[in-house]
């Protein structure tokens, strides 16, 4: 009897060590909010960051791995629509006013929305998403919004609009359409710490429809606190006090505004008056293909001002902690803290400028330069050698960044999952007959 008792111990210790994961320790040059820690550590326990600093204790049992890169947190994209990213940069010849303008082109219908609507109505949403998410991998992003409910959210990246654990956050292209009956349940929403993303203003700065909206929002009672203003290209510098003293958020968009509007938000009075602002791609077809390749964008347009808005580390808050605050994640998401769920990205550091300041080595990156991406402390993507120290090869992809190879794992997707390059294939096949082709998951610089 007492024989049959040690072995149901040994198995109970055994089954709980085997369904734990070994420990990850990360070195290299840690980026925390307000201050870097070189050759520091970052120590990743069951999904969450155990500790973090330049002298801590690493358990035995743990991986190490010398990144000898720049270590920080997985990057948290406010505003895309998932879907449309797998079409080609689309270059308008005009600048547009507003987007009810290029809305009603017939170019935008043939070459975006009609294909669109073939692939969705031909089945291949969830394929579509897919395929997006792993482009936002690849450039950095561990959490999303935009994505399609489910059953097309298998557990790749993190769908921050439709996780339950994670709150309500709430996503509505027009809010202007929006019918009483929704609104009063997006009100219920917001008075229980959710949130709410709406486009709004989204035109150039002169134009006057896009200017309006922001009295009719108010008209509506959606300036409170929770909800977050999407472009707001067209807002004036009053819009913005407005905002701050409703603690309404900013999501930017500075690559697809200036492609399509000639111009973007008007971010001087945005930060002077100290609106939480969030920067994201918006959709690749003008925007960039992710949040990696919008910081750089950021990064070079504000250098191309007379006077500098921002530097690096704030810039860098705009896709990390500034999100996480505008989804009133902050506790969780958006920094390297003890606790912390275990979202990370690790960038490879090129050249002196990127060694001196880790922060700009964040925002002049690109998708070649990303080493490694943890989602919920489990190995997503990376360098295929570094993959393979985390995740069992068995479960590795490889596929080509700018001529770059890196390594995929799908395993945390729920249930059988075909391969990726099945999905691309798929996707290829089907935009053929409506005359497009699949966009690449990194325009390397086009
Ligand atoms: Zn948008």
């Amino acid at each position: 009897m007492l024989q049959r008792l040690y072995y149901f111990v040994i198995l109970l210790l055994a089954t709980y060590v085997l369904g734990q994961e070994r420990p990850i320790a990360l070195i290299g040059t840690i980026l925390l909010p307000d201050q870097s820690i070189n050759n520091g550590t970052l120590l990743i326990v069951n999904g969450h960051i155990g500790a973090v600093g330049a002298e801590i204790s690493i358990p035995n049992n743990a991986i190490i791995l010398h990144t000898h890169g720049v270590i920080l947190p997985g990057l948290i994209d406010l505003h895309n629509h998932l879907t449309w990213n797998i079409f080609p940069r689309w270059k308008p010849l005009e600048e547009f006013g507003s987007r009810y303008d290029w809305q009603q082109k017939p170019i935008y219908k043939t070459l975006l929305e009609s294909p669109h609507r073939g692939l969705v109505e031909a089945g291949l949403s969830c394929e579509m998403q897919r395929y997006a998410e792993v482009k936002a991998i690849t450039q950095g992003t561990t959490s999303v919004i935009g994505s399609l409910r489910r059953p097309c959210n298998r557990g790749l990246a993190r769908n921050l609009d439709d996780d339950p654990t994670l709150g309500q956050i709430l996503y509505d292209v027009f809010p202007l359409q929006m019918i009483d009956m929704k609104l009063k349940e997006v009100n219920d929403i917001l008075s229980s710490n959710g949130s709410l993303f709406i486009h709004v203003a989204e035109g150039s700065p002169n134009d006057a429809t896009a200017a309006r909206e922001f009295l009719m929002l108010k008209a509506r009672n959606l300036l409170i606190p929770g909800v977050s203003f999407i472009h707001g290209v067209a807002l004036k510098e009053n819009d913005f006090r407005a905002m701050a003293n409703a603690s309404v958020g900013l999501i930017w968009s500075p690559r697809s505004n200036l492609e399509l509007y000639g111009d973007t938000t008007n971010l001087e009075a945005a930060l002077e008056n100290h609106v939480i602002t969030a920067i994201a791609p918006d959709w690749s077809p003008t925007g960039s293909d992710g949040l990696l390749s919008e910081l750089n964008f950021a990064a070079t347009w504000n250098a191309g001002l007379e006077y500098s808005l921002f530097d690096d580390r704030l810039l860098l808050g705009m896709a990390t902690i500034n999100p996480a605050k505008l989804v009133h994640l902050e506790k969780r998401l958006g920094a390297l803290n003890e606790g912390y769920l275990a979202d990370v990205l690790v960038l490879q550091l090129n050249n002196n400028q990127s060694k001196l300041n880790p922060y700009w080595a964040a925002t002049h990156s690109t998708p070649e330069d990303v080493s490694l991406v943890l989602i919920d402390g489990k190995a997503v993507y990376g360098n295929s050698e570094i993959m393979k120290e985390l995740v069992d090869s068995t479960n590795l992809e490889s596929l080509e960044i700018c001529g770059i190879e890196k390594s995929i794992s799908f395993a945390s997707q729920n249930g059988p999952q075909p391969s990726f390059r099945q999905t691309q294939q798929l996707l290829k096949n089907a935009l053929r007959h409506w005359g497009r082709t699949l966009a690449p998951l990194s325009e390397c610089g086009n």
